[in-house]
């Protein structure tokens, strides 16, 4: 997968639920049943119209292929359709193959790989610099309005409405931890605080490689909440501007990108309620963080055991990156989630669907 040839959704492939009883018998049909429930189908693709190819978890990752109209042929490399001609993987893909979307999860330990990384930058990437430059600036006795100047890699203005402060270097480096993104040539990214003393945020922008930074002269704006303060030629809407070869690793890793930028502003406020760390790839790691309070949590029992991000390509035209996490609940809600981003063409993306799928109330996660 990874190009668009793959991605046709409609399929003829049917089969009678009295035919495929005779393939397999009951047991083989609850057990694909089952696998599909579980999340065990790891990715799906219609080659043609008639034809269907899938990897899923068994004991082992094993491919199957279904094609045929009415009468579908199957194929699957474990042993027991070695043995006996059919399996439950057959029916697993079957029934996943008749919801009509294509789509590839992404792999537990590249998911973990990425998260690691991001980790380890985490240093650098959170906290505010404004509160730094402000002490810095108080001690020099220089927090009156009007300074202006550099520390270290930032330059500030302090104006009557707080603390401005150019220079996007977590963004920059958040960046660098996604190999699979780039900026688009000719363009860089930067960005710039605003720090009132009692919060903040950051904002990420896109820039022409060469315009330098614009000095902020006019105490009258703020240029953090006011889109028409922000100059010509600078564009807070980066979407577009980063670019990825579209294989299904890239869309997730712009997602996460993307949420993480996002983040760098929005956990000032204490507001935000993503955290990367909070991403969970198996049910069994959402029971651990809630075993040691007593909750009985109904809606878990439909939960799916593999809770992988997955990429899906729906007749639309847009792509949907799918994943889980565990909210810390930063002064929102706590519990398991359910994220959607829509990436449309033209390289913007939409915060999607929010579901919530255990409820734990306000507060940290215990
Ligand atoms: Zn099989």
């Amino acid at each position: 997968m990874g190009n668009n040839k793959n991605r046709t959704k409609i399929t003829n492939i049917r089969i009678k639920t009295g035919d495929l009883l005779k393939l397999g018998g009951i047991k083989k049909i609850e057990r694909g049943k089952q696998y599909l429930d579980d999340g065990r189908v790891l990715a799906l693709e219609f080659p043609g119209a008639d034809t269907v190819k899938a990897s899923i978890l068994g004991g082992k990752k094993y491919s199957v292929s279904i094609s045929g109209g009415d009468e579908p042929r199957f194929r699957c490399s474990c042993p027991s359709f070695e043995n006996e001609g059919f399996c439950k993987h057959c029916v697993a893909v079957l029934l996943a193959a008749e919801q009509g979307t294509s789509f590839e999860t992404i792999n537990e330990n590249y998911v973990s790989r990425l998260i690691g990384g991001i980790n380890k930058i985490e240093d650098k990437v959170k906290p505010n610099p404004g509160d730094e430059i402000a002490q810095a600036l108080n001690e020099m006795g220089a927090a009156e309005t009007g300074a202006v100047g550099a520390h270290g890699e930032y330059r500030y203005r302090q104006t009557e409405k707080g603390l401005v402060v150019w220079g996007g270097s977590a963004a920059k480096t958040l960046l660098r931890k996604f190999d699979l993104l780039r900026m688009k040539d000719g363009f860089r990214i930067d960005g710039y605080y605003f720090y009132d003393g009692m919060g903040g945020n950051f904002r990420p922008v896109a820039m022409p490689a060469d315009m330098d930074l614009p000095d902020w002269t006019d105490d009258s704006r703020n240029p953090v909440f006011e889109p028409e303060a922000i100059p010509d030629g600078i564009d807070t809407e980066i979407d577009s501007y980063v670019v990825h070869d579209h294989t299904p690793k890239s869309y997730f890793q712009k997602s996460i990108f993307l949420r993480e930028l996002d983040d760098i502003g929005a956990f000032w406020h204490g507001c935000s309620d993503w955290h990367i760390k909070g991403i969970v790839l198996e049910k069994s790691e959402v029971l651990q963080a809630i075993k040691s309070e007593k909750y009985d949590f109904t809606e878990l029992k439909n939960t799916p055991e593999l809770l992988l991000p997955k990429i899906s390509y729906p007749a639309n035209g847009s792509i949907e990156v799918t994943f889980y996490f565990l909210s810390g609940g930063l002064g929102s809600t706590r519990g398991l989630f359910r994220l959607t981003d829509i990436h449309q063409t033209g390289g913007m993306v939409k915060f999607g669907k929010r579901e919530c799928i255990i409820d734990m109330g306000p507060g940290p996660i215990p």
